[in-house]
């Protein structure tokens, strides 16, 4: 299992390194799946951003990718956190080889189910719409609306999330900015 996202050679080096000795290589939470929230800082002047934070001693800090973008993975479990019943079911269902399934439910679910007062209605951005269930939705019910960290769900609406949050008045730079945290929604607009 390999937590993180990779932004130095070494790390590189370690995890073909890991892939090339693992039967089964498991990339564990967001920044592992989709590069996370680490990712932000691909938008940035990495070399710049090293001249102001290290002056004459810069760091090595390579562009930020998920474990699958350097070597193949034969499974993701995102989340940050990831959930940790989720993780204690797949590792079972690895140890038994029983086949492992994720929810393809989105987050709303969850929420309707716990009761939760509906985000939008609160006038706050959410991302359960389109963000694959399995956390038992959290933030919504901590009054933060979902940040996506599961990634898409299945066959997620697309058209119809963005056709809502324009009619709720949200502009497309708070959606961009809700949908690249975590860099799980990655090609969707
Ligand atoms: S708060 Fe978010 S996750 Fe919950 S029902 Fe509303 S849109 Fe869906
Ligand atoms: S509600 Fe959204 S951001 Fe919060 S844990 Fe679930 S998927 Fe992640």
């Amino acid at each position: 299992m390999v937590e993180g996202s990779i932004t130095r050679s070494d790390e590189i080096a370690r995890l073909m390194d890991i892939r090339r000795r693992a039967k089964v290589l498991v990339a564990l939470g967001s920044c592992s799946c989709f590069g996370g929230v680490n990712r932000l800082k691909n938008t940035y002047d990495l070399n710049k951003a090293n001249r102001e934070v290290y002056g004459r001693n810069p760091k090595e800090t390579l562009p930020t990718r998920s474990v699958k973008e350097i070597v193949p993975v034969d499974l993701g479990i995102p989340g940050c956190p990831v959930s940790k019943e989720e993780v204690e079911r797949i590792v079972q269902h690895l140890i038994w080889e029983l086949p492992i399934r994720f929810p393809s439910y989105p987050v709303c679910l969850e929420c309707k189910q716990r009761y939760t007062i509906c985000s939008f209605d609160q006038g706050q951005l959410c991302l359960g719409p389109i963000t694959r269930g399995g956390c038992n939705a959290p933030c919504p019910a901590g009054g933060l609306g979902c940040w996506g960290c599961r990634g898409p769900a299945a066959d997620a609406n697309y058209d119809e999330f963005f056709n809502i949050v324009k009619e709720r008045g949200f502009s497309d730079r708070e959606v961009d900015e809700r949908i690249n945290f975590f860099a799980g929604f990655e090609g969707v607009r």
